[in-house]
């Protein structure tokens, strides 16, 4: 049949190149070209974030709709539109919205970014700076999900933090786009209501009653095999229904 990629970073599609990937710090990668020349396969590649939308299309919460928002909230934050049936396919910096003045600074050199307060590693990062001060050990963000869902007070501050302005940022987009649904994936959502109570009511807070009124904030139901899913359902897009988009 063909392979299908869903990889982090900015992706052309068209000729599957990454263009530039901080996480393998890859520039002009011909991931496609690499990859189809060792299994002699077509392949097709997309950013993971665009291939888990596609997924959630195809198997998860975003079945049957025309419209959506999907984000991908894991080590960083990422996100894709569904729109008019389709995962719109232009590069997007949903992570670096302005969400707070706090002058927390973020790797991409400008402060106040919603990837520097509501990401698995800002999350990680706030939680370490404060337990090594009394305790001297170090938690993943999973773990501490764990503590804020068993009624970890601190733990449920950090949560409550990340939330907020993940929150503060969804109700932009909503106010923009009225996706009607908007689903919260990645490694982060496995937090569950534990991330989607405080996301909700920061949302409810800065949507007009219009837009809130027709939009479900929900979790992702895949979990970790949403980026399987994505690239499973890349590859029925482009060589089952799509085969017209190949090239090469
Ligand atoms: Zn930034």
């Amino acid at each position: 049949l063909g392979v299908g990629v869903s990889a982090a970073g900015i992706v052309e599609s068209s000729s599957g190149t990454v263009r530039f990937s901080p996480d393998f710090n890859w520039k002009h990668v011909p991931l496609g070209e690499l990859i189809g020349n060792a299994v002699d396969l077509s392949v097709v590649v997309d950013n993971c974030t665009r291939a888990m939308a596609l997924g959630e299309q195809w198997f998860g919460n975003a079945r049957g709709l025309r419209n959506a928002f999907y984000v991908n909230v894991g080590y960083g934050v990422g996100s894709a539109v569904i729109f008019n049936n389709q995962v719109y396919d232009n590069h997007s910096e949903f992570g670096h919205l302005f969400v707070t003045r706090s002058g927390v600074k973020c790797y991409c050199g400008k402060t106040g970014c919603l990837e520097a307060v509501s990401s698995g590693h800002a999350i990680e990062r706030r939680a370490n700076q404060a337990l090594k001060q009394r305790r001297g050990e170090r938690i993943t963000a999973r773990e501490l999900a764990q503590r804020a869902s068993s009624g970890d007070r601190e733990a449920r501050a950090i949560f409550d933090a990340a939330g907020k302005y993940l929150g503060r940022a969804i109700a932009m987009v909503a106010n923009l786009l009225n996706p009607g649904r908007i689903i919260i994936g990645g490694g982060v959502s496995l937090a569950g209501s534990t991330l989607l109570d405080p996301v909700r009511s920061e949302f409810e807070m800065h949507t007009m009653d219009v837009i809130r009124a027709g939009t479900v904030v929900e979790t992702s139901a895949l979990g970790m095999n949403a980026a399987l899913f994505g690239a499973v359902s890349l590859a029925l897009n482009c060589f089952v229904f799509h085969p017209e988009h190949l090239h090469g």
